[in-house]
């Protein structure tokens, strides 16, 4: 065997793995082969001056390389059973808080220390919620910031090159059974080993469907999450997310009974272009140094759409509707609310009058000609909902941008240990369709690590 334990993917949950093996197990031989490049080397080309849209890097730096789709993110790490993924489902609620609480610890002890946990515990925006039909989600949350998280990453990095042979730039492009254990392939390279990791998170779903179909790992898949980023004045949230920091809210609309949500809150933060699989979406961050903060707030409005059998491909359909908006668009579209509810499109004109300045350089568009209607008189009735909770939210000049995909990995089916049906080969993270945040994947790392070190 060239490694006892091969590692795929060196996003969180794929790290958390490697760093509890080497405390638990330093005795074992671990590689972790990551697509992308290491943390130093992964910069995204888009300045917003020279380069102002994705040129599709071969291996994007966004969402690959070591701390993996996390690295650049709001660093905010919930801890919470009541979203971001159903861990507890194959650990039971309390063992997975309790990894997640770990998970919290490391990064306190490698530059995390000092920064604030927010709580929704005896919070009485949950009355406030209650009484204008909004569910608000119990959470602590843990908001590193970008600029911490990175520097989380660059501690463990440092700590783990030391104890784990990493191959970056290495994509693996086959795992096979062997008698023994597994060989994992990149390119013309072969290593074998006892057990394999597979973490490879969202940009590796093509990849890992294939992996399930070889191995026939049986999958399910009937999700995608759509909707819209809104960036408004921070004084309309500050509220909520001086208090909060991020406050998941959930309505469920007169009209068909779906259920809308908040989804990652960035108070004074940014709105991102965001690249999967080519197609440029839009997602949000924010800093912990002041310095950095802007004067907007934005978090995502998300329709859940579930599909029934025969339909499987629900990530496709996610797509075409954000490919739509990249071909109207060359890329994301900007609309104000006003605009979109007197049926009007934006223009660069009416953008530059508004009161509230974008944070991210979008095209000026028309969301009703690319989200389907039921998904986006959703959104509107949640911003009206909204709005008696933070008056505000529903101006005129409230930005909306489209669209913003939540894609949903195939669920793999594994067990407690979130072992396949084959001995010593496993799924964790957001590659697994079980987590779906930086907590979650995290914290599905360390669970495995310890599975494998008690082998
Ligand atoms: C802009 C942005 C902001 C976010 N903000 C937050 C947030 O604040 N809080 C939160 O909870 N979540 C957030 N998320 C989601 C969070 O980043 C993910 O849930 C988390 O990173 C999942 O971890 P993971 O290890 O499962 O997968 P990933 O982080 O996606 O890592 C997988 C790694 O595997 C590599 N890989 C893929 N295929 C292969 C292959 N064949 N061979 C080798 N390597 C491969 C990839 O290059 C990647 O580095 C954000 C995501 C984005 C994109």
């Amino acid at each position: 065997m060239d490694f006892d334990v091969i590692l795929i993917g060196a996003g969180p949950g794929g790290i958390y793995c490697a760093y509890e093996l080497s405390r638990l197990a330093p005795q074992l031989r671990v590689a972790v082969f990551e697509a992308g490049h290491p943390l130093a080397r992964r910069r995204c080309p888009i300045d917003g001056v020279r380069v102002k849209s994705c040129v599709g890097c071969p291996s994007c730096s966004i969402m690959s390389g070591f701390g993996g789709a996390g690295a650049f993110s709001d660093g905010k790490y919930n801890i919470t059973n009541d979203f971001g993924g159903t861990l507890y489902e194959h650990l039971g609620r309390q063992q997975a808080l309790d990894l997640m609480r770990y998970v919290d610890e490391i990064n306190l002890n490698h530059g995390g220390a000092g920064t604030r946990l927010y709580s929704t515990a005896g919070t009485r925006f949950k009355k406030l919620c209650m009484q204008n039909d909004l569910r608000l989600l119990d959470a602590s949350v843990r908001h590193l910031g970008t600029d911490i998280n990175y520097i989380v990453l660059e501690n463990l990095y440092a700590e783990l090159k030391e104890k784990v042979t990493f191959f970056f730039d290495s994509p693996i492009n086959e795992i096979k059974r062997t008698g023994e254990g597994y060989t994992v392939i990149s390119g013309t390279q072969r290593f074998s080993c006892r057990f394999c990791v597979v973490s490879v998170g969202r940009s590796g779903s093509h990849w890992m469907e294939e992996v399930c179909r070889q191995l026939e790992i049986p999958t399910h898949s009937n999700r995608v999450d759509l909707g819209v980023r809104v960036e408004l004045p921070a004084e309309v949230f500050s509220h909520l997310t001086d208090e909060l920091y991020e406050s998941k809210i959930v309505y469920r609309t007169s009209k068909y009974e779906d259920l809308v949500r908040t989804f990652c809150m960035n108070p004074r933060g940014a709105v991102v272009n965001e690249n999967t699989n080519g197609i440029i979406t839009v997602n949000g961050h924010s800093y912990e140094d002041p310095a950095k903060q802007t004067d907007n707030t934005n978090f995502a409005l998300l329709v859940s759409k579930r599909f029934s059998e025969p339909f499987k491909d629900s990530n496709g359909y996610g797509e075409s509707i954000a490919r739509l908006s990249n071909m109207l668009g060359g890329g994301v579209l900007l609309q104000r609310f006003g605009d979109l509810i007197r049926g009007q499109r934006s223009t660069q004109k009416r953008i530059e009058e508004s009161f509230v300045t974008p944070t991210l350089n979008a095209t000026p568009g028309d969301l009703s000609l690319v989200l389907p209607k039921r998904i986006l008189d959703g959104i509107i009735e949640m911003i009206y909902a909204l709005d008696k909770i933070a008056p505000g939210t529903a101006n005129e000049d409230t930005l909306l941008y489209g669209v913003e995909v939540k894609f949903y990995n195939m669920e793999v089916e594994v067990n407690e240990n979130l072992e396949t049906r084959y001995d010593g080969l496993y799924i964790i993270g957001d590659g697994s369709g079980i987590t779906h945040s930086l907590s979650h994947a995290s914290a599905s790392g360390v669970h495995v690590a310890r599975t494998i070190a008690a082998c």
